[in-house]
């Protein structure tokens, strides 16, 4: 058997290799453009790069979490952004761990060839934020319908993308035993459902992040596009949630060492006062201490993604992975931006660029408070905070 390095080395040599054909220009300008990195995407869908979570019987390659995050992380490392199509690779884990066979069979084969996009999941609303339990978005039973009524809001992709997850609630939440319960998932078909009672409002935001606001008005869904158990989704949705943070970790760490690898070139090759500004220890301390937290960041989000794949528990692994990462990925940015003095602030140099789409990650999906509230209720046994 070859030696598990060995093949994420030669994981990591070919996602960059599909990489270098997208130097900084390209992402400068779709930047500049506040345009969607389509040509990229389509190389990685075509190399299969998104699929690797989808099980080989169902068309994907059948990677594990680990090989996955390494794809991520290299294309943020690159100087890309894989918040343009990350939701490719793990949006799909709600319908594979609880869809019907019947939906799988139909939806995953042509998820994993590209034919069909699965970028978005839409739970976020206006009214409800963070509390997700408050959403007002409902899905009413008629015949073989379900009709949607509601708004969301911080979608992204849905203009990019052919099939979208949606929760919302089935049975109000006055009528609930639990909070949790009485929200159900959805397989939305965009392709049907824009301009037939949904209405998608772009929002001009910080970064080229494609995200909307999505306006339901009786819009219709047939009855088999629930998946898994009507009044259980959010409890299907939490499920892979544990996924997307070891992925958003490793994009942070592609980031992070992006920011490192620019800013120890940078201050080996500007001179101040007579010397490479790398030499002094005000300007190398800094840079030093955010690859330490980028490393150790990167630690955690090994550990979260091996117990991932060993089917173990990993949800405060993956929550403190994101934490780590995001926070040592932003540490990084911060000093790479610095000591790039005036020039980190010009375009061309791309810090400015990568610093506005790491900081996303300190709020989204999900922020560090909430994270921190998780690990001293669900970690440390303290009361619940909220
Ligand atoms: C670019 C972008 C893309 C996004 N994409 C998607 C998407 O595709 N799908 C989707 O569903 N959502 C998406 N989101 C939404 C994102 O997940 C939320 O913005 C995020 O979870 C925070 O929710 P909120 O904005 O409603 O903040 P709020 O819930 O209003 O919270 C505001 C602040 O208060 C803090 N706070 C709230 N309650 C507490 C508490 N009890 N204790 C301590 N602090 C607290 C929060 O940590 C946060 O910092 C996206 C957001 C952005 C910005």
């Amino acid at each position: 058997m070859s030696d598990p390095d060995d093949e994420q080395l030669a994981l990591r040599d070919a996602v960059r290799n599909l990489c270098r054909q997208f130097p900084d220009e390209y992402f400068r300008k779709v930047d500049a453009e506040r345009a969607y990195p389509a040509a990229f995407v389509d190389a990685l869908t075509r190399a299969g790069w998104l699929a690797a979570l989808i099980p080989q019987e169902y068309g994907g390659s059948g990677l594990g979490l680990t090989e996955a995050s390494v794809i991520m992380e290299e294309i943020n490392r690159a100087g890309g952004n894989a918040g343009a199509c990350h939701g490719q690779m793990y949006n799909m884990g709600t319908l594979l761990r609880h869809g019907s066979e019947r939906q799988k069979r139909e939806w995953l084969p042509r998820i994993a060839s590209g034919e069909l996009r699965l970028q978005s999941m839409a739970v976020t609303e206006p009214g409800a934020g963070t509390d997700t339990t408050r959403i007002t978005t409902t899905a009413v039973r008629r015949g073989d319908r379900y009709v949607v009524n509601g708004q969301k809001v911080w979608i992204s992709r849905v203009l990019h993308s052919d099939l979208m997850i949606l929760l919302a609630r089935t049975t109000p939440l006055a009528e609930v035993v639990k909070k949790a319960d009485g929200l159900s998932v959805f397989l939305v078909d965009l392709r049907l459902a824009i301009g037939h009672g949904l209405t998608v409002r772009p929002i001009a935001n910080m970064v080229n992040h494609e995200t909307n606001e999505l306006f339901f008005e009786n819009l219709e869904i047939p009855a088999d596009h629930l998946i898994g158990t009507e009044g259980q989704g959010l409890r299907h949705i939490l499920d892979g949630l544990n996924a997307e943070r070891a992925l958003i970790a490793a994009e942070c760490i592609g980031d992070g060492r992006w920011f490192i690898d620019r800013i120890t070139r940078y201050a080996r090759e500007r001179v101040v006062f007579g010397r490479p500004i790398g030499q002094n220890q005000g300007v190398q301390f800094p840079i030093a201490e955010a690859h330490v937290e980028i490393e150790a960041a990167d630690l955690m989000r090994f550990d979260a993604c091996r117990r991932f794949d060993a089917r173990q528990p990993c949800g405060a692994q993956a929550n403190m992975a994101k934490y780590l990462a995001a926070k040592a990925s932003w540490e990084a940015a911060n000093v790479c931006l610095q000591y790039h003095g005036g020039y980190g602030f010009a375009s061309e140099y791309d810090v400015e660029r990568k610093f506005r789409e790491t900081r996303l990650y300190q709020v989204a999906p999900i922020s560090t408070n909430l994270i921190l509230a998780h690990v001293a209720e669900h970690v440390l046994g303290l009361p619940r905070s909220f």
